[in-house]
């Protein structure tokens, strides 16, 4: 990957969600981070308190523009070049899926209540602790808007593979390709639309029905596989 590959992937990012709100989008390398941020073996990763956490490396690589819902962290030297905007869109639906929890994260930035606020999820986690599903943040929610990133990067015959942004077979659900196929014409229809109001509007009918009947069948594999370990 040449030098400017932060350049490419913010603006590609940028064409393919041009409505999105203002906020500043971060990409930084894995090298970058290294002292801070552990990617423990994936090819990307975003969260929570990741712009707080990666403050000062944006401030010293001159890029700091406030706080955003919108960062990711790449493991560039690993990933092949032609994948990398496949995981920086993969990296971006989660950004979209939870921008309202990390703006209200940054919100509270500076203040005592953030130490709380870090506490809440790992309290959440103990209260449910149980082995979560393989599509726990990866399900048809995910999905949808991963197929909508792809859809808008063909039309501008820019290369994303829906594989590697949504690797639907790690997640125990069937091929992302007949999600795509469920979900119909929606990417066209909410084609200026920014992603995090897509991810806002209800599932369309057909969706609906095949995303259910998967998460039934995936269900089901999950507890079979769980009662032969057992
Ligand atoms: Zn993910």
């Amino acid at each position: 990957m040449n030098l400017d590959w932060r350049e490419v992937v913010t603006e590609w990012l940028k064409t393919l969600d041009p409505n999105r709100a203002d906020k500043p989008l971060y990409v930084l390398d894995s090298a970058e981070v290294a002292d801070v941020v552990d990617l423990n073996g994936c090819y990307g990763v975003t969260g929570l308190s990741l712009c707080a956490t990666c403050r000062p490396t944006l401030e010293r690589l001159g890029l700091w523009r406030g706080y955003s819902q919108f960062i990711m962290i790449l493991d560039v030297p690993r990933t092949a070049p032609e994948s990398l905007l496949s995981f920086a869109a993969h990296e971006y639906v989660h950004c979209c899926q939870h921008a309202e929890l990390v703006t209200r994260f940054n919100n509270l930035m500076g203040e005592t209540t953030v130490a709380a606020t870090l506490n809440q999820p790992y309290e959440h986690l103990i209260v449910n602790w149980e082995r979560p599903r393989p599509w726990h943040d990866h399900g048809p929610d995910f999905g949808r808007l991963a197929i909508h990133l792809y859809h808008r990067a063909r039309r501008l015959d820019l290369w994303v593979s829906l594989h590697d942004a949504w690797a639907t077979n790690l997640y125990g659900l069937p091929d992302a390709k007949t999600f795509a196929d469920a979900l119909g014409d929606e990417p066209a229809r909410l084609l200026y639309l920014p992603m995090v109001e897509v991810s806002q509007t209800p599932w369309p009918p057909e969706y609906k029905q095949f995303s259910e009947s998967a998460l039934r069948e995936a269900e089901e594999t999950f507890q079979h596989e769980r009662n032969l370990v057992r």
